[in-house]
């Protein structure tokens, strides 16, 4: 069995449109997968289409952007009902912000005499709705101004890099909350790679027990063993199943893994699939 419960299409910050992507993880071999786009859920119905013509069992998902004690983390909702408005009212409230960062971020650039950030980077976005970083950083590759996408990170975009902008998104609990009002279970999406001490960490993973969370991913992207195991023995600590992913966005890019082909998990875990069977 191949899973993947972790992906973006053109309806965020990935390259494939919902379609596409469900047929390359067929490809791929994946016989479970999820699309977790960041904050929208506008690409599920199309992505389900195909997975029930390819046979592929598909779960709904979302990766919701969450401030946490000053942090940026991401909680992925999984197997959430799409028409439930609660949810949908905190996704809207997530993404009316966007823009606004995105002039703010942009101002920031204009003064490093970067100008055209905010136009340059709407006309890359697939989905108005749903402007990210990603996105900035495109514009700033395709304008000439640093030659990759993880420059732009490196000198503009990252947290607490020259151009960043600290930015309210959904709380923790208010988050949780709305998954579960939505039927879904929530996950900490990738926590190897928020560069928590361990201390910070093992707040996270307690406040996140606390609010009712029930996972975390064992596996995102590209983990080695090492990092497996040990969020699998942390899993097993605080009592959460174990969820992996890819992180899918596009072809050999950042962070992510290759679709529907994810490691298998350390046996200690409970994987969150066993909820869906
Ligand atoms: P946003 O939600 O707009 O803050 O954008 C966050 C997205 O930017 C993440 O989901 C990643 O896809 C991407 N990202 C974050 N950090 C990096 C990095 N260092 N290099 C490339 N992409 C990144
Ligand atoms: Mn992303
Ligand atoms: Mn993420
Ligand atoms: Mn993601």
């Amino acid at each position: 069995m191949s899973i993947d419960l972790h992906c973006h299409s053109t309806i965020s910050d990935g390259t494939l449109t919902p379609t596409q992507l469900v047929r390359l993880a067929h490809a791929n071999g994946c016989t479970l997968m999820a699309l977790t786009d960041h904050d929208h859920t506008a690409g599920l119905i199309e992505a389900r289409k195909m997975a029930d013509q390819l046979d592929i069992k598909f779960i709904n998902g979302v990766e919701i952007s969450v401030s946490w004690r000053g942090r940026t983390i991401h909680i992925i909702g999984l197997n959430i009902a799409l028409e439930d408005t609660t949810l949908q009212n905190l996704l809207a409230q997530v993404r009316a912000g966007r823009l606004l960062r995105l002039r703010a971020i942009s101002d920031k650039l204009a003064k490093k005499g970067i100008i055209g950030a905010y136009d340059g980077t709407i006309a890359l976005a697939t989905n108005a709705e749903m402007v990210t970083r990603t996105h900035i950083a495109d514009y700033l590759v395709n304008s000439g101004h640093v030659r990759k996408k993880a420059d732009a990170f490196r000198k503009y975009l990252g947290d607490g890099k020259s151009c960043s902008v600290k930015h309210q998104w959904a709380g923790l609990s208010e988050t949780v909350a709305a998954i579960h009002h939505a039927g879904g279970i929530a996950v900490i999406a990738h926590p190897m790679r928020y560069d928590l001490s361990a201390t910070a960490r093992r707040n996270l993973f307690s406040d996140f027990k606390e609010c009712g969370g029930e996972a975390i991913e064992v596996h995102s992207g590209r983990t080695n063993l090492n990092d497996r195991l040990n969020y699998a023995l942390l899993a097993q600590q605080f009592g959460f199943l174990a969820s992996s992913g890819s992180d899918f966005h596009r072809e050999g890019d950042y962070g992510g893994g290759q679709l529907g082909c994810c490691p298998q998990l350390p046996p200690i875990c409970k994987p969150v699939w066993t909820l869906f069977s």
